[in-house]
């Protein structure tokens, strides 16, 4: 069997070093073509060295320079590229098969769509890209003839439960339930909560993961761009998607179907599971996680997200509804406020608590208006930026 030959967009994440971990243990299978990175250069040399890819892009141009130095002091042989254009390319090269889609923001969104417009095999982690692309992505996976396969653990969950055949979904499928942590906060006062400290936000409970998804888990903006990334990528409306919090983070998540049996995926919480079965769907391969130990697991729980003070402590998620009920366009809104507040909170210019204030204001101040191609998207994209910064440096005043 030839290998598959990968591209990794973000290869020096969380999602792209434990991609890395799976790929290492089957060299038989796959081998590396790209790897992309920001600005971590000694990781990506690191990187260089074991898997020996043909070409690395650094988004960073002196993290590009100092990368083809040491390279070169090394003796290794490998093309240092930079700039958007260069992602482009590597997502969408006749020498690549499957493409990582790890990169986190909507900055992935422009070689998500190349991988996509090539018919890549696309792995996609990045769910902002998704949400941002809306239509236009899925469209260009259709036509591209590309394989879609979700990597976010949610989404994997439910690709597992549901039937082989897309056609039947719509027909045989009630709803699915995405389980969610809750999160570090799940029972801090809610009079605390303002008060929380970005290290505190990103110290969560059961997975490590990048700074941003570790800060919308605490809100629960994970979960709300995570609804909305299930409702393009299964084709369901907003109405047949429903959040339960399971604090253990065994089940995955869950499909009932119409005769109310309801299907659901779990294991350990480890990110190399999905990742695993991305690459190797539809067989299976070693992830390197460990096995449920069902003697040792005598609590499953589940609370309401209805309950007075969930609504209050993860008032964000709601806007997930909010948004897709909408035209297409305030999903992008969504999003892009979301990386604004994100950031202000992580550089402490704004407290935990306004973070959803920038979100629900924003989406009510940037006016609806619904997108047709790429273009349109990135201009609402910029325009909820602008508003969203605007907020913020009204709270900091
Ligand atoms: P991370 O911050 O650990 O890694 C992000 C990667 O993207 C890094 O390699 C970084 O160098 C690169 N990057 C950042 N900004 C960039 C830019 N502007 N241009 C090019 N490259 C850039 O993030 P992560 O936790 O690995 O998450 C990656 C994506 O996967 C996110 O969309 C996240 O929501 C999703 N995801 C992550 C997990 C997880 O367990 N970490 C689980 C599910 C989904
Ligand atoms: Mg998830």
């Amino acid at each position: 069997m030839p290998k598959q030959r990968i591209t990794i967009l973000g290869s020096t994440g969380s999602i792209g070093t434990n991609t890395l971990d799976v790929v290492a243990r089957h060299p038989e299978r796959f081998e590396v073509y790209a790897l992309t990175g920001a600005k971590q250069v000694d990781l990506m040399l690191r990187q260089c060295a074991l898997f020996r890819p043909a070409v690395v892009v650094m988004q960073n141009l002196d993290a590009a320079r100092s990368l083809k130095e040491k390279l070169l002091a090394e003796g290794l042989a490998i093309e240092v590229r930079s700039g958007t254009l260069a992602l482009d390319e590597v997502a969408s090269s006749p020498m690549v098969d499957t493409v990582m889609a790890a990169i986190v923001g909507a900055a992935g969104l422009g070689p998500c769509l190349a991988a996509a417009r090539a018919g890549k095999r696309l792995l996609l982690a990045n769910k902002e890209a998704l949400v941002v692309g809306a239509e236009v992505f899925m469209e260009a996976v259709r036509s591209g003839g590309a394989t879609l396969l979700p990597i976010d653990s949610e989404h994997s969950a439910i690709f597992q439960s549901l039937p082989d055949n897309p056609e039947t979904w719509d027909d045989r499928v009630e709803k699915i339930i995405l389980t969610a942590s809750g999160g570090p906060f799940r029972t801090l006062g809610l009079d605390l909560l303002k008060n929380v400290s970005p290290e505190q936000a990103c110290a969560h409970p059961n997975w490590v993961m990048g700074q941003k998804i570790s800060v919308d888990s605490a809100t629960m903006m994970n979960k709300a761009l995570e609804v909305i990334e299930a409702s393009y990528l299964f084709g369901l409306p907003p109405e047949r998607i429903e959040v339960v919090i399971h604090p253990q983070s065994v089940i995955h998540s869950m499909v009932q179907y119409r005769d109310k049996s309801v299907v659901a995926q779990l294991g350990t919480p480890d990110m190399r599971v999905p990742i695993a079965y991305g690459l190797s769907w539809p067989e299976r391969i070693d992830s390197g996680a460990k096995a449920l130990d069902f003697s040792d697991m005598s609590d499953l729980t589940f609370e309401s997200l209805d309950d007075h003070e969930h609504e209050h402590r993860f008032a964000g998620l709601k806007l997930a509804w909010e948004a897709l009920r909408g035209p297409n366009g305030a999903t992008v809104v969504l999003n892009a406020s979301n990386e604004i507040a994100v950031t202000a909170f992580l550089e402490r210019r704004i407290r935990f608590d306004q973070i959803h204030t920038v979100n629900s204001n924003c989406l009510v101040g940037v006016p609806p208006h619904i997108p047709k191609c790429l273009e349109d998207l990135l201009e609402i994209d910029t325009q909820a930026r602008a508003v969203a910064s605007e907020l913020v440096q009204k709270i900091e005043k």
